[in-house]
């Protein structure tokens, strides 16, 4: 039988209602609007294309949200500066900057500059040390979406075997992190592989859950995987474009050979990309409880 579907865009829709009660209620009860900004320096298709989603899924939830385009060859100095002014700005709770930034431009200074109360993206290395201790006060957004994905679709994540191809900070070592630790939808044992790991499919062959983000496109074959295991695919690789100029994506997970003998798998698209968004949008909204020191 093939495996079943895990939805990343119906699950975040499901969020996304919860939060936007949520907000409602922020404001009638407290008066308060959570404020996001966005970032985005130069022309880059996919960065504009993932700070217009990000926008549009601010606005509908009604925060206050804040597009910032800035030119290609904005200098460092003024982006440190527009950065202050943010960090300074008492209607945002959230500071996005889109990676990648241009060439010429130091990221971890610029990511330094973000105050950690605001850093949204939890690349911090404030929140990733917080993070690393299991007391977060923000998860990173894509492995915040996988572990929601994981726990809502009733996965067993507790003593499972877990299988993460690649080491990124920003999706390997974080959900590596976050599903070893102890608590909901963790309290698994994981394996990290990367490009030195001698047998990836060894490793990925005895897993209960696979979690590839490799950015190598079908990556992780059908063989690779254990019978009824669960595979949530990162992946987004564009491998061409439709005739109408839409970007045609695969995932790091050969989906075809995958959905016949894993349990439960993600699409790409529709799988954790909807999620990702999703949970920058939580964080969002934990910011704003977090500057006016509202409790759950
Ligand atoms: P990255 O920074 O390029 O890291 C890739 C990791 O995979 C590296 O640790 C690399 O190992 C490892 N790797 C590459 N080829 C491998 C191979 N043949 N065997 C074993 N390991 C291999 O990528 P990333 O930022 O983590 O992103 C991964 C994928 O997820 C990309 O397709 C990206 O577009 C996608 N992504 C999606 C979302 C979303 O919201 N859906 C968010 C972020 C990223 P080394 O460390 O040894 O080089």
């Amino acid at each position: 039988m093939p495996a079943k579907l895990l939805k990343g865009a119906e699950v975040a829709k499901e969020i996304r209602a919860e939060l936007k009660k949520e907000v409602e209620s922020l404001k009638e009860k407290h008066g308060v609007v959570p404020g996001l900004v966005t970032i985005l320096v130069g022309e880059n298709p996919a960065s504009q294309s993932y700070v217009r989603a990000k926008q549009k899924t601010a606005h509908e939830l009604g925060f206050h949200s804040v597009q910032d385009n800035q030119p290609a060859d904005l200098s460092e100095d003024k982006l440190l500066a527009l950065i202050d002014k943010y960090n300074k700005d008492p209607q945002i709770d959230g500071i996005l900057v889109q990676l990648p930034l241009p060439k010429g431009v130091n990221e971890n200074k610029i990511l330094l500059a973000i105050d950690p109360s605001k850093d949204v993206d939890a690349f911090h290395p404030v929140n990733v040390g917080k993070l690393m201790i299991g007391e977060p006060d923000y998860l990173p957004c894509t492995p915040a979406g996988i572990q929601e994905l994981l726990i809502r679709s009733g996965t067993e994540v507790s003593g499972a075997e877990v299988a993460v191809v690649g080491r990124s900070n920003i999706v390997g070592k974080p959900i590596a992190v976050m599903l070893m630790q102890k608590g909901p939808g963790a309290n698994a044992t994981v394996t990290v592989c990367h490009t030195r790991t001698k047998d990836v499919k060894f490793h990925t062959k005895r897993a209960d859950i696979v979690i590839a983000a490799a950015g190598v496109t079908e990556y992780v074959k059908g063989d690779m995987i254990k019978p009824g295991a669960v595979v949530i695919d990162v992946g987004v690789n564009e491998v061409g474009k439709t005739a109408d100029g839409k970007r045609i994506l695969k995932g790091d997970v050969a989906f075809d050979e995958a959905v016949e003998v894993a349990s439960a798998i993600t699409p790409v698209p529709g799988g954790v990309g909807p999620m990702t968004i999703t949970m920058l949008m939580k964080n969002t909204v934990r910011g704003c409880k977090l500057h006016h020191n509202i409790k759950d």
